[in-house]
């Protein structure tokens, strides 16, 4: 067990204030740096998504931290995701066949407040908001960082000091510059904007509350997740540049346009849509890769800043949650911050790179994929063979949803062997269930696939 000087930790997102709480229980004081003013008892400020989905891993973390039960009446339960077609009708097409195969919609505003709440309630946590880090001097082991209400530079002992400043992180690219790390930031050519969809006049959801709404396009798509307060927050991913992208879409008339030959039954639940999609920022996506994620026992990175990925499979966060509880559970078995480090890199980055393959796999599944009838019978089918051969069979989705017991390193490696087997059995003119030989695909299932623990 490491001694239990002070923690430092700058970035008081979901991942610092989670680890803030972990760590606090073994015993650490904690020092939390955050750039931004406190949140608490404000409004949300605009840019990042409003809304996120959580799930089981994301749940399992924050239960093991005490604070799921603070969460729990603000989640909204979406059982499938909903298929808006281009003739405006909906399928609903289920993510999992138990009551508890559920994702939720959770308010990235009350999420931060909540793990900020809990945090700083805890004796020998201090938040020490609008502290921005500036910069490390590594050879003397300190960081400096700025206090902006009185613009001045203090200077904090690293040793350790963990980075959960975020996909920019300051951090990262700092280590990197000075050549103690490789880092890579891999943008997507696609951005996102975020439009509204307002509540009804009686103050109720205008589409399906208990479901994530995707209008898949081919080469872009609009999303809805359902907020507390009866409105939807809609994301549309597109291309940033070309033909048919944020940069051709500035006037009025194209936006119009855009939207009504693709999403006609959302554009007309938009009111407000011309006037968000021009003051609405276009975000960026991407991911970012970084080996190693430590220099010496001084700092860390964890959560985003160490392997932030693309939000098509609803996982950074969630992500970021196990983090914390896998740095945690390293922290007993070392006697020094840099053996933890070490151990915390190696045992979780054949994951986090699992997961960043998956998410990136899941865009063209969300965007084009869901549309077509093979994949409808090939997910069909997948929930079939789990019913029948539970041991052997969990779908990929369902693996990285709702198993936390399953690495995502695992569901990548059982999910490429399931994906073949699911197009082989569906080869041809299979088209409904009862075209499928179940005897053939026990005996390939068997064969391929190791029991599950
Ligand atoms: C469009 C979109 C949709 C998403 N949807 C989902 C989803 O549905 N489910 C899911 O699980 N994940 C989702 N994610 C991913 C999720 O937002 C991130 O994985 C998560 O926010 C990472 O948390 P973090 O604390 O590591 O970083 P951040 O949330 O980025 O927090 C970093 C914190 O550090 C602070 N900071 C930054 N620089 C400094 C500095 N120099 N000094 C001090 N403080 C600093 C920032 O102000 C911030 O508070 C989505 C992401 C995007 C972009």
């Amino acid at each position: 067990m490491v001694d239990r000087p002070a923690v430092r930790i700058i970035g008081a997102g979901p991942t610092g204030a989670l680890l803030a709480i972990l760590l606090q229980r073994r015993g650490h004081a904690v020092e939390l740096y955050e750039t931004r003013p406190d949140p608490r008892g404000r409004p949300p400020e605009s840019g990042r998504s409003i809304n996120l989905a959580l799930a089981d891993r994301g749940i399992h973390a924050l239960r093991l931290a005490g604070v799921f039960r603070e969460l729990e009446q603000a989640l909204l339960p979406m059982r499938g995701r909903l298929i808006h077609g281009t003739e405006r009708g909906t399928s609903l097409q289920p993510y999992g066949q138990r009551p508890n195969e559920l994702i939720y919609s959770i308010s990235r505003h009350r999420l931060n407040q909540t793990l900020l709440e809990v945090a700083a309630r805890q004796p020998g946590v201090t938040v020490h908001f609008e502290h921005r880090f500036e910069t490390a001097e590594f050879d003397q082991g300190t960081a400096l960082i700025r206090d902006l209400r009185h613009d001045r530079l203090i200077s904090v002992p690293m040793r350790p000091l963990l980075a959960t400043d975020g996909a920019g992180s300051w951090m990262r690219r700092r280590m990197s510059s000075v050549h103690l790390i490789d880092a890579q930031e891999t943008d997507l050519k696609h951005g996102y904007k975020e439009l509204s969809i307002p509540p009804d006049a009686a103050g109720r959801h205008r589409m399906a509350r208990d479901a994530l709404h995707i209008w898949p396009r081919g080469n872009h798509m609009l999303i809805a997740l359902p907020n507390e307060d009866g409105s939807f927050t809609a994301t549309l991913f597109l291309a940033k540049h070309g033909e048919v992208s944020f940069d051709s879409l500035t006037e009025p008339a194209a936006i119009e346009r855009f939207l009504s030959q693709n999403f006609p039954d959302a554009r007309e639940l938009m009111p407000d849509r011309i006037a968000e999609f021009n003051d609405h920022p276009v975000g960026f996506l991407g991911t970012v890769s970084a080996s190693p994620w430590h220099y010496r026992g001084m700092t860390a990175l964890i959560g985003d800043s160490a392997h932030a990925i693309v939000p098509f499979h609803g996982q950074g966060m969630n992500c970021c949650f196990e983090d914390c509880v896998e740095f945690d559970a390293c922290i007993p078995k070392h006697a020094s911050w840099e053996s933890v480090f070490a151990e915390f890199g190696a045992l979780r980055k054949p994951n986090t790179d699992a997961i960043a393959d998956m998410a990136l796999d899941n865009y063209l599944e969300m965007r084009e994929r869901v549309a077509h009838p093979k994949f409808q019978l090939q997910q069909a089918l997948s929930l079939e063979l789990e019913r029948r051969f539970p041991q052997y069979f969990i779908p990929r989705y369902s693996m990285v949803m709702f198993h936390h017991e399953i690495p995502y390193q695992t569901a990548l490696r059982r999910g490429t062997v399931q994906a073949e087997l699911l197009a082989q059995l569906t080869a041809g003119t299979a088209s409904t269930l009862s075209d499928i030989d179940f005897e053939r695909a026990e005996r390939e299932i068997r064969a391929r696939l190791t029991p599950l623990d």
